[in-house]
């Protein structure tokens, strides 16, 4: 099964992602952190990246849409599916990846939306702290680590992103918005949207998610049956 999974900074992806993808039992793929691993490489195109990343614009198509099929078309990925987090993040991107899974005999089953309000959205951001060494993920009301200011897992000192401060929140969330209206379109309008409700407790959204997604499927195969 391959799976999309897509929410705004903000609506709880990166925490359940991985979680996600192990109850699914495909291979979590994140765009940023194969972006990170390539602008650690000490390569050219290692620095190319880098200024992206720096910067917080995104890089080329091209050169995402050849990192991620190289990475899902890796033996692990190719037997059990894959979790998509990042990407696509627009509709060119994701028509590029369907044309390229077509040419490898496979395709996206469903996108997941994790929908939370923007006033939610807002105040989560500004709560939220990152561990320095492995971006472990807390927030000030939801989910606080044990010591103050330390990461459970790994003890290094939590940070706030500067651009999770301020008017930066909001140009963030006016971004994310303006281009996902769009890939949402494009996969509903291909009955292969997921919409789930991410305006609740951690344990709860996880729960949504899975049942969703199982739902989605159930519909799919009894569709299928029934041609
Ligand atoms: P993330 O870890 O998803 O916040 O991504 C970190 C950075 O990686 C982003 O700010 C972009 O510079 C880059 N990036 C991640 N995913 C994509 C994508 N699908 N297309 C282009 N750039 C991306």
């Amino acid at each position: 099964m391959n799976i999309i999974l897509i929410g705004a900074q903000g609506a709880g992806k990166g925490t359940q992602a991985q979680n996600l993808a192990h109850t699914l039992g495909v291979v979590h793929v994140s765009s940023g952190d194969l972006l990170r691993t390539v602008s650690n490489s000490g390569t050219d195109i290692g620095q190319q990246v880098r200024a992206y990343l720096d910067r917080g614009e995104l890089v080329p198509d091209d050169l995402i849409v050849t990192l991620v099929l190289r990475r899902i078309t890796e033996p692990d990925a190719k037997r059990s599916g894959v979790l998509l987090d990042g990407f696509p993040r627009t509709i060119a991107q994701a028509q590029t990846l369907d044309q390229g899974l077509a040419e490898l005999g496979l395709y996206i089953d469903c996108a997941v939306y994790l929908t939370v309000p923007r006033e939610v959205l807002l105040r989560r951001l500004s709560g939220r702290y990152i561990c320095r060494a492995h971006q472990h993920v807390y927030n000030r009301d939801t989910n606080p680590p044990k010591v103050e200011g330390i990461c459970d897992i790994d003890g290094s000192p939590l940070y706030q992103r500067t651009d999770d401060q301020g008017p930066a929140i909001e140009k963030r969330l006016d971004i994310f918005f303006s281009e996902t209206f769009q890939l949402l379109d494009y996969y509903r309008s291909q009955s292969r949207l997921v919409e789930v409700d991410g305006n609740d407790s951690i344990e709860q959204v996880r729960k949504n998610l899975f049942h969703a997604i199982a739902e989605f499927e159930l519909k799919k195969k009894y569709q299928d049956d029934n041609q």
